[in-house]
């Protein structure tokens, strides 16, 4: 069920969130620390094109010539299938998405006026946020924008591009075409959001995405109502357009021959080729039951292709492909058109499988009530992996942690993937330290070089041991029902408050350096002022003055460091200092704040194991809602002087087949440089869907 995805918003200190579908769950904590990858190559510049709010990053692909040539073309083909479904992801946020994502390329590639004007400056940076987004709603907040330039500025340049190639419907001239795109282009009111959660309003009438049409919620609900979901239910809805027909609900389904069978047909043809160079037969088989499931559109194929998938554990290549994730819908049933390809990366697995094999070991030495404790944990199983592609709603901005499949019967009865995505992480960790953050708000240089040193390490030691011990650990007691039913709104902060404690007890002890995964506990200490630091100043730069704190993940590193900062004022445990007028945090006693988070970590697991629904409340509301306004003013000027945009996403390495007659030789890969062309080339050689689809 979750697909780890993403949101980005980095800020600062690079935070990812990962979704899934009941909780957010955070995949990282912060990232002060200059990078190290001894694969990566240094002098490769990680960063792109900057506009709006958006920086565009880049990533390389380390360990690629170590590949043999078999799986080099594996890869390939599963490159040119992940391609061939971008146009998807425009359609899907928007019916109009493709008609006007071919009318900004065609003035984009043709117009030959003047382009150093403010006005071409405004219209260009309106088709990075259009390509950023996959569509004109903002790829986080899902509201619309508009392009900055005026109308009549848009109408002079569509004017004088190669508007011929327009996409126009029948007999439409150019007048008759812009005056029908102005609304859908420039009025704010015209689809507003591309996704809706208020409370208390049709949802699928209100947002303005393309998975319902001439359908209320009711009808919606009362048409997936009549399908039965006991069992080994597949997930309803997942690959269709809900429409009403002559009075009557039915789903158009995307597959072969259905809706978007252009895009879906090269996808089948690339994977048909993937499955010649499987690397062994559990990844053959399911390669043809992904097919399969293309070809039928039966929701049964791929749950059989999802057991499948997570069966092949032995493929160096893995792929996902498909429609995956539901949080573009309202409702939380459409899948999102996504695909990620990538390589296994065997030393970083290494790290995670080490802490996994200890899951036992770290559950019966935890500071909980020992009758929380799990009699025998089960890890998850992990891996790292390094990305060679991304398309659909995983691009251009991207997951960093990867965790499917989604359907939860198949998660129980046959496991799921956890993944995270090593040189992704690695470019943001480039960027996160060439910009002055840690300067800014390090307290000394005693802890900033310490940062510098460990910080990148005890990070991704954190997030492994949040996700492969922290959310495995602990147990219900008997009769008390499931966290949603008893802490309800307080259960997805509570969760990740608990596994962040479960990583953070941990990351002080030896034990760590006894089974090989850091060198000192200096990684831990490090990996302490990063969080502190985060949970208490940093991380509140995603606020709006006067905002308190809503998310869940923001909520749950206040609510760990504010309690350990109040529980341990009498030992001065951490503090508040102040030099030239600025505030800075300080960790006065590394030992004694770990006791506190271990102590912390007792409690909010009693709260879950019981359900005690006014004690999680309690917490939750004192330590984790409430923001300083003085300092969150102060945090916010320093911050603005940093000149840090809060998005970034990544161009896509480009794969190139060379050829010996009709076989394929070798495999390069190139990196471009250039975001918008990128984007320009793959409207090109990827634009397989029309403007009705
Ligand atoms: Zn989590």
């Amino acid at each position: 069920m979750k697909l780890v995805y993403v949101l980005f918003l980095s800020i600062p200190l690079f935070t990812a969130l990962k979704r899934d579908n009941r909780e957010i769950v955070k995949t990282s904590t912060i990232q002060l620390a200059e990078p190290k990858d001894t694969n990566a190559d240094e002098s490769f510049e990680v960063a792109a094109e900057a506009f709006a709010d958006i920086q565009v990053l880049r990533y390389q692909i380390p360990g690629w010539n170590d590949l043999s040539l078999k799986q080099k073309e594996l890869c390939y083909y599963l490159y040119e299938a992940a391609l061939c479904g971008r146009d998807i992801i425009y359609d899907q946020k928007d019916k109009n998405g493709i008609l006007l994502r071919k009318t900004i390329d065609n003035i984009y590639g043709s117009y030959k006026g003047d382009k150093s004007t403010a006005d071409w400056k405004k219209f260009e940076t309106y088709c990075g946020r259009f390509w950023f987004s996959n569509g004109n709603h903002h790829h986080y907040g899902n509201e619309k924008f508009i392009p900055e330039c005026s109308w009549d500025y848009f109408v002079s340049i569509a004017k004088a591009s190669d508007h011929k190639r327009f996409p126009k419907s029948g007999k439409e001239n150019l007048d008759q075409f812009l005056k029908r795109i102005k609304p859908l282009l420039y009025d704010l009111n015209v689809n507003p959001k591309c996704v809706d959660l208020r409370s208390g309003i049709d949802n699928i009438q209100a947002s303005s995405n393309n998975f319902y049409e001439n359908v209320t919620q009711k009808e919606v609900e009362a048409f997936y109502a009549k399908k039965p979901t006991t069992g080994n239910a597949p997930s309803w809805g997942l690959n269709s357009k809900t429409v009403k027909v002559n009075g009557k609900v039915v789903e158009k389904v995307w597959k072969v021959g259905g809706m978007y069978n252009a895009s879906i047909s090269k996808i089948v043809m690339w994977l048909n080729k993937a499955i010649t160079v499987a690397e062994n037969a559990n990844q053959k088989k399911a390669l043809e039951l992904l097919v399969k499931y293309y070809k039928t559109g039966n929701l049964k194929d791929f749950d059989d292709y999802c057991i499948a998938w997570v069966h092949d554990t032995e493929s160096k290549i893995d792929v996902v492909n498909g429609f995956i994730e539901v949080y573009l819908d309202a409702i939380g049933k459409k899948g999102s058109f996504e695909s990620t390809v990538s390589i296994r990366d065997d030393e970083s697995t290494k790290r995670i499988k080490a802490i996994a094999e200890q899951a036992q070991w770290f559950e019966d030495h935890s500071p909980i009530d020992p009758k929380h404790k799990k009699k025998e944990v089960k890890g998850i199983t992990a891996k790292a992996i390094t990305v060679v592609v991304e398309s659909g709603d995983a691009a251009p901005s991207t997951p960093i942690g990867i965790n499917l499949p989604n359907s939860d019967w198949i998660r129980k009865d046959y496991g799921s993937k956890s993944v995270s995505l090593s040189n992704i992480i690695y470019s943001y960790n480039v960027m996160s330290a060439r910009k002055g953050t840690l300067d800014e708000f390090g307290l000394n240089d005693e802890v900033k070089n310490r940062i510098k040193k460990y910080g990148a390490l005890g990070s991704d030691l954190h997030t492994d041991m949040h996700e492969c011990i922290g959310h495995a650990s602990g147990q219900i007691n008997e009769g008390v029902e499931t966290t949603d039913k008893t802490l309800k709104n307080y259960a997805s902060c509570l969760e990740e408050a608990r596994a962040d404690l479960v990583a953070l007890y941990y990351i002080l002890d030896q034990k760590l350096v006894d089974i090989g995964v850091m060198p000192s506990l200096e990684v831990a200490k490090a990996q302490y002022d990063n969080y502190v630091l985060n949970g208490l100043m940093t991380q509140l730069t995603r606020l709006k003055p006067g905002d308190n704190l809503e998310e869940a993940h923001m909520r749950n590193r206040q609510l760990n460091s504010m309690w350990a900062f109040k529980m341990g004022q009498k030992d001065s445990v951490i503090q508040f200092v102040k030099q030239q007028g600025k505030t800075y945090v300080q960790i006065r006693d590394y030992n004694k704040l770990r006791n506190l988070f271990g102590e912390l970590l007792k409690e909010i697991q009693r709260i879950k194991s019981e359900g005690d629904y006014e004690g999680g409340k309690n917490l939750v509301e004192t330590y984790g809602v409430k923001v300083d306004k003085e300092l969150h003013k102060e945090i916010l000027g320093r911050f603005s002087k940093l000149d840090i945009k809060p998005y970034k996403g990544f161009i896509q390495p480009k794969l190139i087949p060379v050829m010996k007659g009709n076989k394929i030789a070798d495999v390069k890969v190139e990196y471009p440089t250039s975001f918008f062309s990128q984007m320009m080339e793959y409207g090109k050689n990827y634009g397989l869907l029309g403007v009705r689809n």
